[in-house]
C-alpha cells in the first residue's frame, strides 16, 4: 500500500542567508563552553538547555530532560514534541535563539499524548499557528487534554491543556512541508497513539536516518495489565509489533523523548563520549523495551497466580 501523505503549504517567510549566519554564531558559542555533558543523563524534565544541531537541519529544542527537535527548511519548520506544560516558552526562546521564527513552523507532531511530551503543544499551537498531526487515537486525548481507559497508565497520568488544531493523519502517513518529509511509524503501545518519526536530515553530503522513536516501556497503574485481552482486544499484538517494527527501522541516529532513554548527552554536545550515529540503536532501544515488557507479564501472571 502507498502512504498517504499531508502536504502543509506555507509562503517563505525569511531569508537563508540569516538564517545560517545566526544558526553558526549559536553553535560557534555553544562549542566554546566547558567541555561538561551539555545536560545532565538525569535533568530534570524541565531543566533548561541551550539548543543545538543534531544533523543537517535537524536542532535539539527541548529541554534537558524531555525532548523537542525542530527540522528546519526555506519553506517552513516542522516541530516534533511539545514537551511540559512549563517546556513551551522554552522551546520558542531556543527556536529563536537559532535564528529561526516560531511562525515559520507550518506542521507540529508528537510522540505519544503523556503530559510530558503534549503538555507544551496548546501554546506552541497557538504562537505558531501551525495544526498538530497525531494518529487517530491521540487526536481526542490531545483535544480534551485528557487520556480514557485505553492508556495503561490512566489512573496516574496529569492532565494538559486542550490542543486546538489537532488534524488526524493516518498511519505511515508522510508529512511534508516544502523539501522536509517525516514519515509516521504508528508505535502504540506505551500509549495507543504512540507515534515515531523518521527522516533522513543530510549535512552536505552526509545523509543520516534520524529516528525519532516513541517512549516504548511497558508500564500502567494498578488495574491495567498489558494480557487482558479482552478488555483491549489485539493491545498486546500491536505492542509486540511496535517492537519488532522499532528493530527493524533504519536508523542512523536515534533520538527518544527522554533523552536519557537514549543516552543523548554522551552521545550529542559538549563532553560527548559516544558515537551519535549508531546504525544499532534502534534494534537495542526496541530489544531492552522487549524485555521490559517480557517482565511485566510475568509480573501479571505470577499476579494472577497468587490471587485466589
Ligand atoms: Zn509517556
Amino acid at each position: 500500500m502507498k502512504p498517504c501523505t499531508t502536504l502543509v503549504r506555507g509562503a517563505l517567510a525569511f531569508t537563508l542567508p540569516l538564517l545560517a549566519l545566526q544558526a553558526g554564531a549559536v553553535e560557534e558559542r555553544v562549542a566554546a563552553t566547558a567541555s561538561s555533558p551539555h545536560c545532565a543523563a538525569d535533568a530534570g524534565w524541565n531543566d533548561p538547555a541551550r539548543p543545538l544541531r543534531v544533523h543537517g537541519n535537524t536542532w535539539y529544542v527541548g529541554t534537558c530532560g524531555i525532548s523537542a527537535l525542530l527540522l528546519t527548511s526555506p519553506q517552513g519548520h516542522v516541530l516534533v514534541d511539545g514537551a511540559t506544560p512549563q517546556a513551551g516558552a522554552q522551546i520558542l526562546a531556543n527556536i529563536r535563539a537559532l535564528g529561526f521564527k516560531p511562525e515559520d513552523v507550518r506542521a507540529i507532531v508528537l510522540s505519544h499524548e503523556h503530559v510530558d511530551h503534549a503538555g507544551g503543544l496548546a501554546e506552541l499551537q497557538r504562537v505558531t499557528g501551525a495544526p498538530v498531526l497525531a494518529r487517530a487515537p491521540a487526536v481526542p486525548i490531545l483535544q480534551r487534554g485528557a487520556s480514557d481507559r485505553s492508556d495503561p497508565q490512566l489512573l496516574s497520568l496529569k492532565g494538559f491543556a486542550p490542543v486546538a488544531g489537532v488534524k488526524a493523519i493516518a498511519d505511515d502517513d508522510v508529512v511534508r512541508v516544502g523539501p522536509l518529509s517525516l514519515a509516521a511509524i504508528p508505535t502504540p503501545g506505551h500509549t495507543p497513539g504512540g507515534t515515531s518519526w523518521t527522516w533522513r536530515s543530510c549535512d552536505a553530503k552526509d545523509c543520516r536516518q534520524l529516528v525519532y522513536a516513541d517512549s516504548l516501556t511497558a508500564i500502567s497503574d494498578k488495574h491495567y495489565r498489558y494480557a487482558d485481552d479482552a478488555s483491549h482486544p489485539g493491545y498486546l499484538a500491536a505492542f509486540r509489533q511496535t517492537l519488532a517494527r522499532v528493530a527493524g527501522l533504519e536508523c542512523d541516529i536515534l533520538v527518544t523523548p527522554h533523552p536519557s532513554a537514549s543516552r543523548l548527552w554522551s552521545r550529542l554536545g559538549t563532553g560527548a563520549t559516544e558515537p551519535l550515529v549508531d546504525t544499532a540503536a534502534c534494534r537495542g532501544y526496541a530489544h531492552k523495551a522487549a524485555a521490559v515488557l517480557d517482565k511485566r507479564l510475568a509480573e501479571e501472571a505470577a499476579n494472577v497466580e497468587a490471587t485466589p
